[in-house]
């Protein structure tokens, strides 16, 4: 889909100069488009771009996998084949060609359900960082969207929970929510039909299925016999917050079109899962928003596992517009209602009388400190050089522009020590 238009900024110089890059991909490495915006483009590279794009895309349509699929689950188990090297389901007659792959057989009509487990997660830090969710986080997340009344689900970039959704409602009579997934990893268009995916750009609100897949999304957002629907999503965390936000604004403007006499000014509601350290980014954008204490915690992340049973805390929140007291967090994993701020809170997270407020962002017990007129981290001490509270071990020097990730001096959020 189209490229998103940089700025590159040197310091001191007012203006930078302007590029167009590739919205998905942060790396130049899995993604090299570039292109000044004042650069004239000659003929031949524009067909020689035609061609590269041509010569990359995915090998069969959404539409032929679907197909592929039905076929696929006729099979007898014995015939059953994923090639674990292509990331694809086989029929019979491919076998040859992936002789020389790894390849699991005997898929069973479960695997066929849980399609993250099959797949591996495309763990690339900068383009696909799929960090699934930990069984139990996705199981919370359901209970919480099921119990606020929701019926519908518009997934971004959250297929286990889509999947999730999509194994109950097969399996249950009386399970009646329903799922729409979007997202860049094209791999599951195998298991999914054109009603349940939709090859989706996050970040520049790319519907790659042209407009019948924009028409698939705008239905499931229209509010039929008053199911009420909610945006989960869950980003790379090295994404821009402003592409983000830009694309969200889009999918909660669909939402509103699809209803005539329109929502008596109310928002879409919205789950967006991103780290703490981005509260004040994305406050900047949804003013309404607020950010929730719960720990979201991933499978396949080591450093993002719950406090009581991993090694680290997560530092990953649910942001949301939904009126704070509505989302209840477990008690039995350690949160407490704050009848004060009247919002769930970590059980560690102390009310503040000064701040009025239970300020804790990351879950440890922070603590007040009268020159800065905050609480801050634990383990932050006043220093009189620095006019604020930092780390002890820090070099008292002037503050250059802070990272757009943290908002700390001293790095760029390509070096950002919070995404590492
Ligand atoms: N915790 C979620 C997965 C989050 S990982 C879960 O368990 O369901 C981030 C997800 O966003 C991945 O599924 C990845 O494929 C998707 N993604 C990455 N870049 C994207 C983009 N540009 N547009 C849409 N989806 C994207
Ligand atoms: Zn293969
Ligand atoms: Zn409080
Ligand atoms: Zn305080
Ligand atoms: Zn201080």
């Amino acid at each position: 889909g189209p490229a998103l238009l940089f700025v590159k900024t040197s310091q001191g110089k007012e203006e930078g100069r302007r590029f167009y890059a590739c919205s998905a991909c942060r790396d130049r490495k899995d993604c090299n488009f570039f292109q000044w915006e004042d650069e004239k483009v000659s003929e031949t590279r524009l067909a020689a771009r035609e061609e590269y794009n041509r010569n990359h895309q995915p090998f069969f349509t959404h539409r032929q996998n679907v197909d592929r699929y039905k076929n696929f689950v006729l099979l007898p188990l014995s015939k059953r084949r994923f090639c674990q090297e292509c990331q694809q389901l086989l029929l019979p007659a491919e076998w040859e060609k992936h002789a020389n792959h790894q390849f699991l057989c005997d898929i069973t009509t479960a695997q066929l359900k849980s399609p993250s487990q099959l797949l591996y997660p495309l763990e690339n830090k900068k383009t696909n960082a799929q960090y699934l969710f930990a069984d139990r986080s996705c199981q919370f997340l359901l209970n919480l969207l099921i119990d606020l009344g929701f019926r519908r689900v518009l997934s971004v970039g959250t297929p286990r929970l889509h999947e999730m959704i999509q194994s109950k409602a097969s399996q249950e009579e009386e399970f009646n929510v329903r799922s729409l997934l979007l997202d860049i990893d094209f791999r599951y268009s195998q298991f999914y039909t054109e009603d349940e995916f939709c090859h989706y750009n996050m970040f520049n609100h790319h519907f790659f299925g042209g407009e019948a897949a924009r028409e698939t999304c705008r239905k499931f957002l229209y509010e039929e016999n008053g199911e009420r629907v909610i945006i989960v999503t869950d980003p790379p965390f090295g994404g821009l917050v402003e592409a983000l936000a830009s694309s969200f604004k889009k999918l909660m403007a669909m939402w509103r079109e699809t209803e005539k006499e329109g929502h008596d000014n109310r928002e879409l509601p919205m789950f967006w899962i991103f780290p703490y350290f981005f509260e004040s980014r994305i406050l900047d954008f949804f003013p309404s928003f607020s950010m929730m204490d719960y720990q979201v915690d991933y499978d396949n992340h080591a450093l993002y596992k719950h406090g009581k049973t991993g090694r680290r805390q997560s530092p990953v929140r649910i942001f949301t517009n939904l009126t704070p007291s509505m989302i209840v967090l477990p008690e039995e994993e350690g949160y407490r209602f704050c009848t004060v701020c009247q919002r769930y809170v970590s059980s560690d997270n102390q009310h503040c009388e000064i701040c009025n407020s239970c300020t804790s962002k990351d879950g440890r017990r922070w603590k007040h400190c009268v020159l800065c007129k905050k609480c801050v981290k634990p383990s932050w001490f006043h220093c009189n050089n620095c006019n604020c509270c930092t780390l002890q071990k820090h070099s008292c020097e002037k503050n250059d522009i802070g990272c757009f990730v943290c908002g700390k001096a001293g790095h760029k959020r390509s070096a950002c020590p919070s995404l590492s």
